[in-house]
């Protein structure tokens, strides 16, 4: 009979009793009990991004490894999402879309087996990119699959032993948290959806009662020909919210769910609001609302998603013609900061915004009573634009004035490190 004084195997042999001396079986026993912790800990977390660094933690602690990390797997794209990384603080670099054919971590993926790699730079799964993007030297590897019910989940990885190198212990130690990772990961977000729907089935609920009252009124025989118009018109407009309201939830249900996939390029910002001043001019003129923009002469080309960089600098000039006053002015301004930031100011001298108003702004439906008497809106706008800005490492501040106008100030870096 032989006695190991450390485990080899934790699947069957090391988690088993079978040939342990006392030392081992207590050093066993401690295990299993740290397990039983986490996985209390992890299935008793809802929120996702805890959930994830909470994960990465305990992978990095459990494997003695210098840095761990998380890809969350997007089904419909087959894209890999860098979500969260021990070694890593900025924002920024977490989402980035990994193709799963060029990275280790896809190989991992698309196989569905665990894979330990002493030295990565011999490795040709090894995609240099993804060095370059966490910004972390890589040496050695082990990556675990995270699979719940038969679905992928993502990918576990503990990177660089700090000593010696990855063991059978660390691989099954891996396993079993990845297994627990998968099924905690898949509670939080359907939690988060069940969250998300009922909050949106009550959001319907009053056009859908607005639409319902009116179509009951146009049955009426005793109604004039002016007021069946005008109901018609209320469904129409009805409809259009419930339309608006269900694509923007979607859009903030993706950014809140962690899948976001910022499709990055290297644009100048001024084009960018160039086309959005476009789109807004011919509503604002409508309106007698003058527009005037001034553009710092040193501005650098940025790094960030523009599509969606173009959809909160959209919706916050959408915003500023939308709850201004006729005969009101807007004005854009760009600067930049030590040529590290971009500044951008948007301002209006529209019905503005309390102080308490302020500090509700950017959470999802909240809209002001000034803003509700104003024009129509979904209150998610905001959200949104504040989920896509702080995914790209920036920030979206405002000042208001009630009756004087409101100025929103995005700030972004000029590239993601
Ligand atoms: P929506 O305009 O669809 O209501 P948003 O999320 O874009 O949704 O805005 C949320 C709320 O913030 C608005 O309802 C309004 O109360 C306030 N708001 C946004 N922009 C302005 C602005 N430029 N001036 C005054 N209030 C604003």
């Amino acid at each position: 009979m032989s006695t190991r004084s450390t485990p080899s195997n934790l699947d069957d042999e090391a988690f088993g009793i079978e040939e342990l001396n006392a030392a081992s079986l207590k050093e066993q026993l401690s295990i299993y009990r740290k397990f039983i912790d986490i996985f209390q800990e992890l299935v008793s977390t809802f929120n996702l991004d805890t959930l994830l660094r909470r994960i990465i933690q305990v992978a990095k602690d459990l494997t003695h490894s210098e840095a761990a990390s998380i890809l969350l797997y997007d089904d419909l794209r087959q894209e890999l999402h860098f979500s969260a990384t021990t070694n890593i603080n900025k924002e920024a670099q977490l989402h980035k879309i990994i193709v799963p054919k060029e990275s280790l971590a896809g190989w991992v993926a698309l196989n569905r087996e665990t894979v330990i790699v002493e030295d990565v730079h011999q490795d040709q799964r090894w995609f240099t990119d993804v060095s370059k993007t966490v910004d972390f030297p890589t040496q050695s590897i082990i990556a675990v699959p995270m699979i719940t019910q038969n679905k992928l989940i993502g990918v576990l990885e503990a990177l660089n032993k700090q000593e010696g190198t990855f063991n059978d212990r660390d691989k099954e130690c891996l396993k079993l948290l990845a297994a627990q990772a998968a099924v905690a990961i898949q509670n939080t977000r359907l939690f988060q959806q069940s969250d998300l729907i009922s909050e949106l089935v009550h959001e319907l609920r009053t056009p859908l009662g607005s639409i319902n009252t009116v179509a009951y009124l146009l049955q009426r025989p005793e109604i004039s020909q002016s007021q069946r118009i005008e109901f018609a018109r209320t469904i129409q407009s009805e409809a259009d919210r419930l339309n608006r309201l269900t694509s923007n939830y979607l859009d903030f249900a993706r950014l809140e769910s962690g899948r976001i996939y910022y499709h990055t390029s290297i644009f100048r910002i001024e084009s960018v609001i160039d086309e959005c001043l476009e789109i807004i001019r011919p509503k604002a003129e409508s309106q007698q609302i003058a527009i005037t923009s001034q553009f710092a002469g040193n501005l650098p080309e940025i790094e960030a998603d523009r599509d969606k960089i173009r959809q909160v600098i959209l919706n916050l000039m959408s915003n500023a013609v939308k709850y201004n006053q006729v005969n009101g002015k807007i004005h854009i301004d760009v600067q930049t900061q030590t040529g590290e930031q971009i500044i951008i100011q948007i301002q209006d001298t529209g019905i503005g915004l309390s102080e308490d108003d302020t500090t509700h702004l950017f959470e999802r439906f909240y809209r002001s009573k000034m803003a509700m008497k104003t024009a129509y809106g979904t209150g998610l706008g905001l959200s949104i634009c504040k989920q896509i800005i702080e995914g790209h490492g920036g920030s979206i501040v405002v000042k208001s004035e009630v009756n004087v106008g409101s100025t929103f100030i995005v700030t972004l870096p000029i590239r993601l490190e």
